[in-house]
């Protein structure tokens, strides 16, 4: 499934310009991919929503059934190629089928756990004879799959891991330790453990859950995701085979921050979905709902929170969608491979790795943004269960909290892109100091008002990347080795460099009007024109947080003072266009914008 978009590396786009064509959006999924869409939403609607009481009840077995029901249809193997049992398919319809998964939201996390969790670090690190003993089975839905790496006391932490893994002399190893908070924890018949051997190597294994001394935990009492298992995993003197080591000793961490790479990038989708579907769900009630004799739809305050839920949506979707775009464009310039290969799909999950926690972060934070103004809109209704939106709410907490909570992602993003630059794989240290060179030398302004639609738009997107790079810059000269312990200020960077990437992304989708209907057109610029807008606003406040703790005095004052000339963005009339994006999202009853 052959795609027109950037042919980029992972971070590039920080540095050099985009044309709006060139970028795969929504609008651009082939009938394929939309069929792939409309298989998942039918299986939502008929065959998982109807069970979700029974599976709220924790009946396993059901949710055994509906694992095996995924997998008759093709929705496991995804990711998985034709030799095992696998459809292969290309990352924007493994993106596909996971935003279309969100309306479940709890057997949604049981999928999750099973595709990209289980399916993923067998094909990416499995040996042949691992690959076919296990991949066929979980790419059917015969075999339930899970992933233990958080303990008790490691979470973020997980490198600080307790489970122990003592070598044999028949090279089999010994695994004693309890894993924390498993997904799938009270139904799956193989787990990704993660262990220590000899007390020093953190290494990956494939534990089956019939091999003696293996047991779960009692079932978690959590917040939300009722629907889905989550258990301790009690390993007491398991012997696990040679054969079942995953990857080799001492290369455990390899397997499990990959896997959670493609996890969040696909959490990401997730969340996006979700966001859709809230916004149908505020649209329709707040359409129908009359208070002082007209629909609550009707008032500045609604309109403006349909507007924004929109709004936000629009720029994640639009970033991940690229995302994805590129990902493929990458894979199909890689020197060809065997599928059965997963060398080539981890180094492109590596390659794309700082891009997967963007759209982790900002996917769970909009969708907790639009589920909260959901409840708002829904007013005493959205906190009582008659309602779904309160049980969104629950569900949703828990997206900022797992595959790496949004700090630790937070701080994963300017630092792995100063790691790249160190390493000269992105030419992110020349760019900065060249845009140094230029504050310091004179006036760096990008002037940014502009009379074309998006002219402005498309100005200040490359003026976020200059602070992106300004304050990246500054910060490596200031800290140099010790940036690590600068949290703030890497949590600052990572603020204004997932701004300016969703920025970007909503006005390249918004520009490129050759791939859909001219009325979409003229709402999605409107869309991308509020977005950078506020986006403008929250830039410049994170880069001035973090100019005043490197620099002060002269230097102080000049930055800002390019800072201010960077951002010279003329307000636009937000009131105006939120109206607008408020009327089409109740005229159409959701979500404005479709592929
Ligand atoms: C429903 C659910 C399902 C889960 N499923 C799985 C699963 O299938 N497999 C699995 O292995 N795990 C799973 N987890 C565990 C999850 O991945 C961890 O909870 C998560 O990684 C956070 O670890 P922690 O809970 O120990 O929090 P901590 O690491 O103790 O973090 C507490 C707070 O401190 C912050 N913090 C920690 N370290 C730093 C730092 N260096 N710098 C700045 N801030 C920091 C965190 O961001 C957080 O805000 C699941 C958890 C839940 C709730």
């Amino acid at each position: 499934m052959s795609v027109t978009t950037e042919t980029k590396r992972g971070g590039s786009w920080l540095i050099e310009t985009t044309d709006a064509a060139d970028v795969f959006t929504p609008e651009k999924l082939s009938d394929e991919h939309r069929l792939i869409g409309q298989t998942v939403d039918e299986f939502v609607t008929n065959e998982v929503l109807p069970k979700l009481d029974q599976l709220e009840q924790k009946d396993w077995d059901l949710a055994r059934k509906l694992v095996r029901r995924a997998g008759e249809l093709g929705l496991l193997g995804v990711d998985a190629p034709e030799a095992y049992g696998g459809v292969g398919l290309d990352k924007i319809s493994s993106l596909v089928v996971s935003d279309h998964f969100s309306r479940a939201a709890s057997f949604g996390a049981t999928y999750g756990a099973q595709v990209n969790l289980a399916v993923m670090p067998i094909f990416l690190f499995g040996t042949a004879e691992q690959k076919q003993a296990y991949l066929p089975g979980l790419v059917s839905g015969e075999m339930v799959g899970a992933y233990a790496l958080s303990e008790a006391g490691s979470g973020s932490d997980a490198l600080g891991a307790k489970a122990s893994a003592a070598r044999q002399a028949d090279g089999s190893f010994v695994l004693n330790g309890e894993k924390m908070w498993i997904t799938n924890g009270g139904l799956a018949d193989l787990f990704i453990v993660f262990a220590k051997v000899d007390g020093e190597h953190f290494s990956a294994f494939i534990v089956e859950r019939a091999f003696p001394g293996v047991s779960s935990g009692k079932e978690e009492h959590k917040m939300g995701l009722h629907g889905s298992s989550t258990t301790a995993l009690i390993l007491q003197d398991v012997k696990v085979p040679a054969a079942n080591l995953l990857g080799e000793v001492g290369k455990g961490h390899k397997v499990a921050f990959n896997v959670l790479n493609f996890g969040r990038f696909k959490l990401g989708a997730m969340c996006t979905g979700g966001a859709k579907d809230a916004i149908k769900e505020a649209a329709t009630y707040a359409t129908q709902r009359r208070q002082f004799g007209q629909p609550i739809a009707d008032f500045g305050a609604i309109k403006y929170k349909l507007a924004e839920m929109v709004g936000r949506t629009f720029a994640i979707e639009s970033l991940l969608y690229r995302t994805a775009g590129l990902i493929d464009s990458w894979l199909e310039q890689s020197p060809p491979k065997p599928p059965t290969d997963g060398s080539t799909v981890l180094a492109a999950l590596e390659e794309f790795a700082v891009e997967a926690s963007i759209a982790k972060v900002s996917g769970s934070e909009v969708l907790d943004y639009v589920l909260d103004e959901n409840i708002q809109i829904h007013g005493g209704n959205g906190f009582v269960r008659d309602y779904p939106a309160e049980g969104h709410y629950r569900d949703s907490r828990v997206n900022r909290i797992f595959e790496g909570t949004n700090e630790i992602n937070r701080l994963l993003i300017p630092g792995m892109l100063v790691r790249r630059a160190v390493k000269g794989e992105l030419a992110l240290i020349a760019a900065a100091r060249q845009l140094q060179d230029e504050i310091l030398g004179g006036p760096a302004a990008a002037e940014l008002s502009g009379d074309t639609p998006l002219d402005q738009e498309l100005r200040a997107t490359a003026a976020f990347k200059k602070v992106a790079l300004m304050v990246l810059g500054t910060a490596m000269q200031t800290y140099g080795e010790r940036l690590t312990d600068e949290q703030e200020v890497l949590t600052s960077a990572a603020d204004i460099i997932m701004d300016a990437y969703g920025s970007e992304s909503a006005v390249l989708r918004a520009l490129d009007t050759d791939s859909r209907k001219l009325a979409a057109a003229a709402l999605q610029i409107d869309t991308a024109r509020v977005f950078v807008n506020d986006a403008a606003g929250r830039i410049e406040l994170a880069a001035r947080d973090a100019l005043a703790a490197m620099t002060e005095g002269d230097t102080l004052r000049t930055m800002l003072a390019a800072l201010r000339r960077l951002l010279r963005v003329t307000p636009v009339n937000t009131v105006v266009l939120r109206r607008r994006i408020a009327a089409d999202t109740t005229a159409k009853g959701g979500y404005p914008f479709a592929g």
